[in-house]
């Protein structure tokens, strides 16, 4: 393992995340007397991010709505940035030589197959992306300043870059993204 402590560090965000997820009912934030608690900005800064709010993307849809396509996993990785547990998802050591890895929300191909590559992060890793399917955004939530995934076409989450670890690809980042964010598809299969 080139970063013994990335995975480490990646899972206890991960569960700290859920966790802290859990202990924060969402009814109570309807509450307009909690409002003025410290805490309720803190965690929204915790876990809101600085750009992505302000997109539009060709495809809309309420929480409603996607719930009623999306598995309750899907939408808390797409819709709520959300993050599958590493070594787990369908993807990760999926190496076909040929095919798309489209949105899971909204079928727009995101990455080939080509662009895939062994990381051993424990989540899919591609070096180059579909072009123009992939938006970047500055994502400030857990202290700390990475850069969020998200589909142009949806908005939905895939996870994040990371640059410069020395992978031996054309690019030198590594688009860490949920598998479950993904939907594999066969030459020919696609849609779009
Ligand atoms: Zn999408």
């Amino acid at each position: 393992m080139r970063f013994p402590s990335f995975p480490t560090i990646v899972r206890t965000f991960y569960l700290f995340g859920n966790a802290t997820t859990r202990r924060l009912p969402t009814t109570s934030l309807r509450q307009p007397t909690l409002r003025s608690i410290p805490t309720i900005p803190f965690l929204g800064s915790l876990f809101g991010t600085s750009t992505r709010n302000n997109m539009s993307y060709p495809v809309q849809k309420t929480d409603d709505e996607w719930q009623a396509v999306l598995s309750p996993e899907q939408f808390r990785v797409l819709r709520k940035q959300g993050t599958e547990a590493p070594y787990a998802g369908e993807y990760d050591k999926h190496m076909p030589s040929s095919g798309t890895y489209n949105c899971a929300g909204c079928d727009a191909p995101l990455y080939t197959a080509q662009q895939k590559f062994k990381s051993g992060c424990g989540w899919p890793a591609f070096f180059d992306t579909v072009p123009g399917a992939v938006v970047r955004h500055t994502d400030n939530s857990f202290g700390m300043e990475r850069t969020e995934i998200v589909c142009s076409n949806c908005g939905g989450h895939l996870g994040h870059i990371f640059k410069g670890e020395g992978y031996p690809t054309p690019t030198d980042e590594r688009h860490c993204v949920n598998s479950i964010s993904l939907k594999f598809k066969n030459d020919g299969e696609s849609k779009v």
